[in-house]
């Protein structure tokens, strides 16, 4: 059996990558089961899904993934605030959107395990017109590992998309081709990022019903992290209404010395509505660097 973890944000569709995996799987006559676990179910919050794939037996397990046999990461930013890597088997695989090079995703992995990079964004933007990644990185994993014939992922993608899916196939068909493999090193060292930086315990960690035993301590979650796009104000449009300062579910807006808004990006994650809600268009949201 084979055990695919998907690293996603929130809008970036890692859900819908794991039902067509596994569609295209049971198109196929295998046993398949795709289901995702959501954390903040806010947009650009990281999500997980999960894929698991059996040539020939029907499968029992229901768990979340922890010990998976490849790991997509759709974010390159995800791999900076979670270990994305975590459980990855010795002989497993790294498949990541990014628009650096596979030898260089590689050294950050210690090359301890194969990469395959590929920039899916890029494509997505081309072909699809938006930068959602999820089919293009279909391309890359199906490069990285056979799970399933490119070929079977016509129907589900039919299916789901209707007079989309031609574009959202020809996107998978681009990253197979132009995915970069860069084989485990024979001498791996320790990876060169640290992937979990110190931090405060997350929603997971923590048990029904704590005491706030800080009170503040809410002021220390860097909901910035769930960002994938961040606002950017231009003066030159803005009339100082103040419209997005009202609207930002964050509250993390709030006005200089020289009464400009702006936002805490400690704690922006990324939402937009205050780009939308903007009367002046004064707010543009512009994605994050890797
Ligand atoms: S809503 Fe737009 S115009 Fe109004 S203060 Fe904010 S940025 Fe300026
Ligand atoms: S409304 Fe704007 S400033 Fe507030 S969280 Fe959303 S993107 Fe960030």
């Amino acid at each position: 059996m084979l055990e695919i973890r998907f690293h996603g944000r929130g809008g970036q569709g890692a859900v819908t990558s794991a039902e067509m995996i596994a569609l295209a799987a049971i198109a196929e006559g295998k046993y398949a089961q795709a289901f995702p676990s959501f954390g903040p179910e806010r947009r650009g919050a990281p999500v997980l899904a999960f894929v698991r794939v059996s040539e020939d037996k029907p499968i029992k397990i229901r768990a979340g993934i922890t010990k998976p046999d490849m790991v997509v990461v759709m974010d390159p930013s995800l791999a900076r605030i979670t270990d994305v890597t975590a459980g990855l088997k010795d002989d497993g695989t790294v498949v990541i959107n990014t628009k650096r090079s596979a030898g260089e995703i590689q050294a950050v992995f210690g090359g301890k395990w194969p990469v395959v990079t590929v920039n899916a964004s890029a494509i997505a933007r081309e072909l699809l017109g938006v930068n959602i990644v999820n089919t293009t990185m279909l391309g890359a994993m199906l490069r990285a590992l056979p799970v399933v014939k490119t070929d079977s992922l016509e129907g589900p993608l039919n299916h789901r998309f209707g007079a989309r899916a031609r574009s959202n196939y020809q996107a998978a068909l681009r990253a197979f081709k132009e995915a970069a493999v860069k084989e485990k090193s024979a001498t791996p060292e320790k990876p060169k990022m640290q992937f979990t930086p110190e931090r405060v315990l997350t929603w997971k960690e923590m048990l029904p019903g704590c005491a706030v035993t800080e009170p503040g301590s809410t002021a220390q979650y860097s909901t910035g992290d769930w960002r994938s796009q961040r606002p950017v104000w231009n003066h030159d449009l803005c009339i100082k209404c103040g419209i997005c300062y009202l609207v930002c579910p964050q509250e993390c807006i709030s006005q200089d010395e020289q009464k400009w808004f702006g936002a805490n990006l400690y704690h922006c994650y990324g939402c937009g509505t205050c780009s939308t809600e903007c009367p002046t268009r004064a707010i543009s949201m512009v994605e994050e660097g890797e």
